[in-house]
C-alpha cells in the first residue's frame, strides 16, 4: 500500500517512529535555533530546556508557537541550525513519538495496524502477541480490533495512534496534541492512560494548547510562544510568580469611559480583551468592587476569582491571551 495514500505529507514526515538506543530519560536542549527553509522568521529561537527522567512534562503554547517543531528537533526528525540536543542514558530503552496527525494505515483494521507496527518494532512470537494485547487494552481498542481504521471515530483514531506508540514499551513517550478535536470520553481515556503510564515510570512530554489539560495533567510545564521558552518549571512555582490570586470579570455591556477609569484606578484593574482583570485583588475588595460596578450601571456577566492559572501566567508573560 503506497504510504502517500495513508499519510498526509506532514504526518508521514513526523510519523510515529522509534529510536532504539540509550536514553536515561534526560533530555538536554541547549541554545537550539531552527528556521524552516524559505521561512522569514525562526520557528525555534535560542531555546534551552532540561527534562528529567520520570517527569510528565507539559509543553504549552498557542498554535504556531513551535511545539511540533521542538519535538521534531528532540526526536531527530529535524536538525537544529544552532545549538545541541542530547538524550542521555545508559539502558537500551526507547523513545516513541505519537504525532498529531493519524499515523496508521486507514484501509487496514486495528489488529492489522498493530500487527504491522509491532513487526516494524522488531517484535515477534509470543512477545508480539503480548504487546498487541497490552496496548489494545491500554487504549481501550479491544472491541474494535476488526474494525477498519478508516471507520473509527476521531477519538478512537487518536487512541490507535497512542496504542501504536506504546507497542515497544517506550521509556520516553512524546505526544503531540493527542486530544485535538475528540469527544470528552476519549479525551478522558487518553489523559488517564497517560497518567497511568507516567505513574508506572514512563517519562512523558505532552504538547497541547489546552491550558486546562496541561494544568491538570503535568507536573512540570514549559510555556512556548513564538519559538521561545518563556517560562519553565513546576506548576506551583510558575503560578506563584504571577502574584497568587487573580480576578477576571466580564461585563454584559462596557461601562462609560469615566466610570470605567475610576474603577480601574480604585481597584487596580486592567483591561484584557473584553475582560477586566486584576492580579492581586484581596477577597475583601471583591464585594465593594461588585457594588461599585452596580452603582455605575454595569452588570457582571462572568466572574472568576481565585488562584492564578496558566491563562493568567501566559497573559502576565506575553500581554496576550493563550486562547487568542
Ligand atoms: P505548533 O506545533 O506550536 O502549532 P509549529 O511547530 O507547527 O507550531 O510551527 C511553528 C512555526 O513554524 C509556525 O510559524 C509555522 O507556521 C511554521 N512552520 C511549521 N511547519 C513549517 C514548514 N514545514 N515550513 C515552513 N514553516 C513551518
Amino acid at each position: 500500500m503506497p504510504l502517500g495514500r495513508c499519510f498526509s505529507r506532514r504526518s508521514w514526515y513526523i510519523a510515529w517512529r522509534q529510536i532504539g538506543g540509550d536514553t536515561r530519560g534526560v533530555i538536554h536542549v541547549e541554545g537550539v535555533s531552527f528556521s524552516y527553509p524559505g521561512a522569514s522568521g525562526a520557528a525555534i529561537r535560542e531555546l534551552s530546556l532540561d527534562i528529567e527522567r520520570g517527569s510528565l512534562f507539559g509543553l504549552l503554547g498557542p498554535n504556531g508557537s513551535g511545539k511540533t517543531t521542538l519535538i521534531s528537533l528532540i526526536t531527530g526528525l529535524l536538525r537544529p541550525d544552532a545549538g545541541a540536543i542530547r538524550i542521555e542514558g545508559a539502558s537500551p530503552r526507547r523513545l516513541a513519538l505519537v504525532p498529531q496527525d493519524y499515523a496508521f494505515y486507514a484501509r487496514m483494521s486495528v489488529a492489522e495496524n498493530l500487527d504491522f507496527f509491532a513487526g516494524v518494532c522488531g517484535l515477534a512470537g509470543e512477545r508480539r502477541r503480548e504487546r498487541i494485547a497490552a496496548v489494545a487494552a491500554v487504549a481501550g481498542l479491544d472491541a474494535f480490533m476488526r474494525t477498519r481504521a478508516a471507520r473509527l471515530s476521531g477519538g478512537l483514531k487518536r487512541r490507535l495512534n497512542l496504542a501504536i506508540g506504546l507497542l515497544n514499551e517506550p521509556e520516553l513517550l512524546i505526544l503531540d496534541e493527542p486530544t485535538v478535536g475528540i469527544d470528552p470520553q476519549s479525551r478522558h481515556f487518553i489523559l488517564e492512560s497517560i497518567r497511568r503510564l507516567n505513574a508506572a515510570g514512563t517519562t512523558v512530554i505532552y504538547t497541547s494548547h489546552y491550558m486546562e489539560e496541561v494544568q491538570s495533567l503535568c507536573d512540570v510545564i514549559g510555556i512556548l510562544d513564538q519559538g521561545r521558552l518563556l517560562a519553565c518549571g513546576r506548576l506551583e512555582r510558575l503560578l506563584a510568580g504571577t502574584g497568587g490570586t487573580s480576578l477576571a470579570l466580564g461585563l454584559a455591556e462596557p461601562l462609560d469611559a469615566a466610570a470605567s477609569a475610576s474603577l480601574e484606578n480604585a481597584y487596580g484593574l486592567e483591561r484584557a480583551g473584553s475582560e477586566l482583570r486584576a492580579s492581586q485583588l484581596g477577597s475583601g475588595a471583591l464585594v465593594p468592587l461588585l457594588a461599585s460596578i452596580e452603582r455605575s450601571g454595569g452588570r457582571v456577566a462572568r466572574l472568576r476569582y481565585g488562584h492564578a492559572d496558566l491563562e493568567d501566567l501566559f497573559l502576565h508573560l506575553t500581554g496576550r491571551e493563550l486562547r487568542d
